[in-house]
């Protein structure tokens, strides 16, 4: 592992996420600066750089973390299905719940939503950047009333996912549609989750970070569509080509999208 990979690593480990969040801004951009040139390009923000950085809490990836909007893999992958898949959708700026909003996407979308802000709603259940708090178990708002939910590598932090789950279909209009990314090992037929783990260090080791509470499966598809949605997994980097998928570094995580009928 490179050096930049081992710092980073260790900063994610003993900083806590609040600090973090606060820091990243400028303490990234400035770490970036080790890597100027070309040969990657993040479509969300349009930075070019030889590398991506490294990321990772326990294994890390090289040639993850876009050093000026702080996008990971996953993020750019989904940035292109957004705005290429479906942009249609977003003429009319539908109302967005965005739970523990990615600071790279939450710049674009605010950009995007300047006619209507009310329309574009951030929330988090401690971040100073967002503009709701409170548990996905628990989410005060009303039925049937957001049009897309993106909700990222959060389910697996949430003591019961199906609460979680059934919440966001309740506020979510007919018609609707969310993004739910987890992070998943394919080698698993079934979620691993032990509520008697919650040792810090323990979970680390067992579910791979510090915090979270269960590895998802491949029966990932079947507990979103136990809350009532329709699901779909989308292996969207595969539609790349091989010189796109390594200039914009996708990674190998699959989309995965619910619709409320
Ligand atoms: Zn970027």
């Amino acid at each position: 592992m490179s050096f930049v990979g081992k710092s980073i690593r260790l900063v994610l480990n003993t900083i806590p996420r609040p600090i973090l969040q606060r820091v990243a801004g400028w303490a990234v951009p400035m770490m970036g600066i080790l890597y100027l040139g070309k040969g990657r390009k993040c479509p969300i923000c349009g930075a070019e750089r030889r590398r991506f950085l490294p990321y990772g809490y326990g294994k890390v990836r090289e040639d993850a973390l876009c050093p000026t909007c702080l996008s990971l893999e996953r993020h750019r992958l989904l940035w292109f299905y957004l705005m290429n898949n479906n942009a249609e959708r977003f003429k009319n700026l539908p109302t967005i719940l965005h739970i523990a909003p990615e600071v790279c996407l939450m710049k674009q979308f605010k950009q995007i939503y300047s006619a209507k802000p009310q329309n574009y709603i951030t929330a988090d259940l401690e971040s100073p950047l967002a503009d709701m708090h409170f548990d996905v178990q628990q989410i005060p708002i009303a039925d049937n009333s957001v049009d897309i939910i993106i909700c990222n590598h959060i389910l697996e932090h949430v003591e019961s996912d199906h609460k979680a789950l059934c919440e966001m279909y309740r506020i979510m209009r007919p018609g609707g549609m969310g993004i739910m990314l987890v992070p998943i090992d394919y080698s698993r037929e079934v979620t691993f989750e032990d509520d008697t783990i919650t040792d810090p260090k323990q979970r680390a080791e067992i579910f791979g970070q510090y915090d979270h509470r269960r590895i998802y499966g491949k029966d990932y598809l079947k507990r979103l569509s136990a809350a009532g949605f329709e699901a779909e997994e989308i292996d969207y980097a595969a539609t790349f080509s091989d010189y796109d998928r390594t200039l914009y570094s996708f990674g190998c995580d699959k989309l995965y999208i619910v619709r409320k009928v």
